[in-house]
């Protein structure tokens, strides 16, 4: 339990810690909170030789409006999302995704940016991320770029940043006054790990679905963007037989691993139980 040996680096910009990612390639990895990574070093899952700390950075910390879309510093941590106001009011999936990630003393460390640039497909807020369209910035060797979260995740662990990479930045449009939200999270004990969860926002007009967006966590490599599930359910009042037509479509783009939470086909249905019970919760929420 104790991790190999590493040199610690503590730079003060997103250049330098730039300079030094892509100095060291493979040999060195970006730190955040260090909740899943410090971890794995322990487990000698992971042996970087360096350590570059991000904590220093004072410009990746922060939740800012910026027009039509809102941004989130890739180092604002997970309480720091459940406190700001701007957020609560705008984008409330976000405090309510949170609060179900492990306990406080993790929440206070782990970061925005930590949990979407991990990997992990138990991480809680990437299928969030990849529900609300949001885009990854992120700077590396040649300057800046921008990353949709739908086309961020590759594998387990495998994602689109190349060594020398910072995600610097969460950007993600606000979605419209009075929509509707929930994410849903099954798991075995509280500070655990999804055995299946479901994102939702949708917008109602005249009582019908205008527009739908749904993620899924922890059941498959990468969250899933569950984009047919979400058609069916355009235009109608979600009455009980189209929900269950879009959570088939969902169930059916799941592709879970058989592990200590549970055999696959038992996560499968609980990723449509808790996909049933985010749309009846984001329903209830949503004014129009
Ligand atoms: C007991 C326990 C329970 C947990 N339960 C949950 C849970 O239920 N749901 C959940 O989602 N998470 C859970 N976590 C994980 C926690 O949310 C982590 O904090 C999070 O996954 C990673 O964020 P971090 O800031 O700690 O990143 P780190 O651990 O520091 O980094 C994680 C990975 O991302 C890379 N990285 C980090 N930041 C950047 C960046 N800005 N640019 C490029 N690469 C970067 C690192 O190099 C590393 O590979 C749990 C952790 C613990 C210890």
């Amino acid at each position: 339990m104790i991790p190999g040996a590493f040199a610690y680096h503590r730079p003060t910009s997103i250049k330098d810690a730039v300079g030094l990612l892509a100095q060291f390639g493979d040999d060195g990895r970006a730190l955040a909170g260090g909740h899943s990574l410090i971890p794995m070093m322990k487990l000698r899952l992971a042996t970087p030789a360096n350590l570059v700390d991000l904590a220093g950075i004072a410009e990746l910390k922060g939740v800012r409006a910026d027009g039509d879309e809102m941004v989130i510093g890739a180092m604002t941590t997970q309480h720091d999302l459940i406190a700001s106001d701007l957020l609560g009011e705008k984008i409330p999936i976000l405090r309510e995704t949170s609060e179900l990630i492990a306990d406080p003393q993790v929440r206070y460390l782990g970061t925005l940016g930590g949990n979407v640039a991990n990997g992990d497909p138990g991480n809680d807020m990437p299928a969030v991320m990849v529900c609300l369209n949001a885009t990854y910035q992120v700077t590396g060797k040649s300057g800046e770029r921008r990353i949709p979260a739908r086309q961020f995740y590759h594998g387990a662990y495998f994602t689109a940043l190349e060594p020398g990479d910072v995600l610097t930045a969460v950007r993600m449009p606000v979605p419209a006054a009075g929509h509707g939200y929930a994410y849903e999270k099954l798991k075995r004990k509280v500070g655990d790990y999804a055995t299946a969860a479901a994102a939702v926002v949708l917008t109602l007009s005249g009582g019908k679905v205008a527009n739908c967006s749904i993620g899924l966590t922890n059941v498959g490599e990468t969250p899933l963007w569950a984009q047919e599930a979400a058609t069916i359910l355009l235009g109608s009042t979600l009455d009980a037989a189209t929900v269950k037509r879009a959570v088939a479509a969902a169930e059916a783009i799941t592709a879970p691993a058989s592990d200590a939470r549970g055999p696959a086909e038992y996560r499968t249905k609980m990723a449509g139980v808790m996909l049933t019970r985010a749309l009846a919760r984001a329903k209830s929420r949503a004014r129009g």
